[in-house]
């Protein structure tokens, strides 16, 4: 929050501007962030627009980022990501463990400021592509596996039709199989493009609903197990937010704020 230009307004007035805790609620209306993220929304958006070779304007941001194809590469973890997933993804707003920020790596004392008081530096599509030219082939094959045109569907019709798709480029044993075949559906199939990446022909097919049935148990299995260690890896390592002490202007409106909300 402390990023958004009228509050940032605010934090940098002159001194004989009065400002008062009611300034920053009224400030800080949810039109205000919505705003804000909208800009976001439309900085992710204008990436798949290109990527797509569409104009932008003619399409509203989220119509062009409920396209099926609509995933972002994170070239600092290597995974897909989704949004508004994306917004929240640990690369793009990272922790900034408490002394470890140097001035020197921020062009914006602001921003340096408030990760200094916020522990998070600013979020930012720096480390994000739109599908990558290698993988924008296989991630069409994907969708056209399930019969849909990559060219208009949209994640919702991709997760209502709830296909099971196979590849016979991933390796076994990469995931879970039945009768020798690596099932998934098809996000899994979208996270798992960088084993197929150096493959000269990639073809996903989708699976029978015999094949299905036999593959969703060993699935929610595997899903059990993934939430279960996920679990135990949130318990050790969550950031909690925390507005650190001290009287730098951030740090107090960051602090008024977290009172107000
Ligand atoms: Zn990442």
């Amino acid at each position: 929050m402390a990023l958004i230009p009228e509050l940032r307004a605010l934090v940098e007035a002159s001194n004989d501007v009065e400002i008062t805790r009611r300034t920053f609620r009224d400030a800080c209306v949810p039109a205000l962030i919505e705003r804000y993220q909208a800009g976001r929304k439309a900085e992710l958006a204008n990436m798949v627009a290109e990527r797509l070779g569409r104009q932008a304007d003619a399409h509203p941001s989220q119509e062009l980022l409920d396209l099926a194809i609509a995933w972002f590469h994170c070239n600092q973890c290597r995974k897909y990501v989704r949004y508004p997933g994306v917004l929240a993804h640990r690369c793009q707003r990272q922790y900034c463990a408490p002394g470890s920020a140097q001035r020197d790596d921020f062009d914006d004392p602001y921003e340096y400021d408030v990760a200094n008081a916020s522990m998070f530096r600013a979020w930012s599509a720096k480390t994000l592509r739109p599908v990558l030219d290698e993988d924008l082939r296989a991630m069409r094959s994907i969708i056209q596996a399930t019969g849909l045109d990559p060219e208009s569907a949209t994640a919702r019709h991709m997760d209502d039709l709830d296909a099971r798709l196979t590849c016979n480029e991933i390796p076994v044993p990469w995931a879970r199989k039945s009768e020798g075949k690596l099932i998934m559906n098809w996000r899994r199939a979208v996270l798992s493009l960088h084993i197929i990446r150096d493959c000269e022909t990639v073809r996903w097919v989708r699976v029978s609903g015999d094949e299905k049935r036999r593959a969703v148990p060993l699935e929610e299995k595997a899903q059990l197990q993934r939430r279960r260690s996920q679990k135990a890896r949130n318990s050790s390592s969550v950031h909690c937010v925390t507005i650190r002490g001290g009287s730098s202007p951030v740090r107090m409106v960051m602090r008024s704020l977290w009172r107000t909300i």
